[in-house]
């Protein structure tokens, strides 16, 4: 067994250990606020996050942290979409919403890495940004996107099921399923960068562009 897969491993089982205690301290934390309650809860989803990235990267430690603080935070800002659809600031409004706001549909996620994707490549075909090829972060973003994504979608799958729209939803997931799955997911996608099925650029190692 090489270094970097025991690595691998020991993040995937502390992430069982963070997901399972996360969830226990939020449920017997008493949270009558929902400012409260939307701040514990965007916590947990920037946590989840953040280590999926450890899990799924392969970038070095330079790149790695500044990575997973920017997932971290796409993770929690995918919740951005309940103020959308309430149309309006109000907390209270963005919480009590009728149906599920669109970014919680998990066909969302294939769509935007996807015109991501495509903006990118058209930013360095026309040399618009000049950073694009040396910032790990902007030419991962779509990546950093995906996996925040998936681990948000992950997480809430627990109170509402995973949601196909326009085909309908899969029913809660159980606790089990949700621990195995956030922690084991993103190292079927390290898998995928690791062999190149889908290339995550690191500046520090090769300034080449790739098509995923
Ligand atoms: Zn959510």
């Amino acid at each position: 067994m090489n270094r970097q897969f025991t690595q691998k491993m020991c993040l995937c089982f502390g992430m069982i250990f963070i997901s399972v205690g996360l969830e226990l301290f939020a449920s017997n934390l008493a949270h009558d606020t929902y400012v409260f309650g939307a701040f514990l809860d965007s916590g947990i989803h920037f946590t989840i996050g953040f280590w999926c990235w450890l899990i799924a990267s392969n970038s070095g430690l330079s790149h790695l942290v500044r990575e997973a603080v920017i997932c971290g935070t796409l993770s929690s800002l995918i919740d951005v979409d309940h103020f959308i659809a309430a149309k309006s600031f109000s907390l209270k409004k963005a919480v009590s919403l009728g149906k599920r706001p669109m970014f919680h549909s998990v066909l969302a996620i294939p769509l935007c890495m996807t015109l991501i994707y495509l903006l990118k490549q058209t930013l360095q075909r026309t040399k618009t940004c000049i950073f694009i090829n040396s910032s790990s972060v902007l030419s991962n973003l779509h990546l950093l996107l995906m996996v925040g994504w998936i681990s948000h979608q992950l997480r809430d799958s627990l109170r509402h099921g995973l949601w196909f729209f326009p085909y309908g939803s899969l029913s809660q997931s159980p606790f089990w399923l949700y621990v195995f799955a956030v922690s084991f997911c993103p190292l079927i996608l390290n898998f995928l960068f690791k062999y190149n099925f889908i290339v995550l650029h690191n500046p520090s190692t090769d300034k080449q562009i790739y098509v995923v």
